[in-house]
């Protein structure tokens, strides 16, 4: 493997840790197996890449221009491909957040690429590269080998640890024109009410309420405990099917995968769906009144007791422990 292309993503000018984390795994298989970090950074305004040197790009390339607020797949598209032409790049890795995982398959199949998405592990072995995904909602997992003269592949967020190789490194970026085509598909910009808000695929805490919580009013429990906790505000699926929560907040097979230091479960029953979005935190906590919840079976922590006493006790603790 020559260059890995990683394609950056930032959030409030601020480069997104999940890239960061994507760039530290690819410098970790440059440095044993030889071979370049490159990395695309797409952003309206221009942003600093000391981070993404010091975790060990070698070359940075920097495609800045207001139409690039709001992810457009055909434009990104475009600026990917024009990347991998001036790195010559035979590896590309994205994250796999909402954006990678769609703009990851786009850009393979304009490459014919192999693309494999949300993987857990990449290694390298006789010089193919091998990825590691989980597979049927996180109950196995399965070892790929990537052929081809190019391969895509998408890391899930959380999974990999930010190292910081070369502190001081100092890369500059070099420019990229954003091509002036016009498309059909128009994208339009997040609402207001979203922006602002950690993000529950970057947070390092999320609490998350299940369908016990009853209602969309009774939310506020969870909201509060999480601003408490300076965390994300996640939901069952149960919880978005009944319209109380967005599904940009969704956990599991079906919504986001998340992998934060701390993950509250209130009100949830643990199924194997909401499972596989969340099997990665490190520590879990679960708030249940039935002491038969399939949770409790996983929970680092459990809670037995009904969520209405225990959730406003544990906030006003916390509230008076930070005062
Ligand atoms: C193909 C497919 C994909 C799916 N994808 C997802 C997904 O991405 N994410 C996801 O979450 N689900 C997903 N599901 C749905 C999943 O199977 C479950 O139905 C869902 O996760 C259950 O949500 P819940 O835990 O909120 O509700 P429930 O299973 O109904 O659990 C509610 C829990 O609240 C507890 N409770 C009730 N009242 C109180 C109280 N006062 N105090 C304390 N505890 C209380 C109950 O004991 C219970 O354990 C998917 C299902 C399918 C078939």
């Amino acid at each position: 493997m020559s260059t890995i292309l990683v394609i950056a993503e930032e959030k409030n000018h601020q480069i997104r840790n999940a890239t960061l984390e994507v760039v530290t795994a690819a410098a970790g298989l440059a440095a044993s197996h030889g071979g370049r970090v490159a990395v695309l950074l797409l952003s309206s305004a221009a942003v600093d890449g000391a981070s993404l040197a010091a975790c060990g790009a070698d070359r940075l390339l920097a495609a800045v221009d207001p139409r690039l607020a709001v992810y457009h797949p055909d434009l990104f598209k475009q600026i990917v491909l024009k990347a991998v032409a001036m790195t010559g790049a035979d590896a590309l890795f994205f994250s796999a957040t909402s954006m990678g995982r769609d703009l990851a398959p786009r850009v393979a199949a304009a490459l014919s690429a192999p693309c494999l998405a949300d993987c857990t592990e990449v290694t390298m072995q006789d010089g193919t590269l091998t990825a590691t995904k989980p597979l049927f909602a996180g109950k196995v997992l399965g070892r790929f080998i990537l052929n081809g003269d190019k391969k895509v592949v998408s890391l899930r967020a959380g999974v990999f640890s930010i190292m910081e190789r070369r502190p001081s490194a100092e890369v500059a970026f070099e420019p990229l024109p954003v091509p002036d085509s016009a498309f059909p598909l128009q994208a339009t910009p997040t609402p207001a009410s979203d922006v602002g808000r950690v993000d529950v695929g970057d947070a390092d805490v999320v609490v998350t309420g299940g369908r016990g919580l009853r209602s969309a009013e009774n939310f506020a429990l969870v909201e509060e405990l999480a601003d408490a906790l300076g965390g994300a505000v996640g939901a069952t699926r149960a919880v978005v099917d009944s319209g109380w929560r967005p599904h940009r907040e969704q956990v599991g097979q079906t919504g986001k995968v998340v992998s934060p230091d701390l993950y509250f479960m209130i009100g949830a029953s643990g199924s194997i769906q909401h499972w596989a979005g969340m099997s990665g935190s490190r520590c879990i906590v679960a708030i249940n009144k039935d002491s038969n919840a399939p949770i409790f079976q996983r929970a680092d922590y459990g809670l037995i007791g009904d969520l209405f006493e225990i959730v406003p006790a544990l906030t006003a603790e916390l509230k008076k422990r930070s005062a």
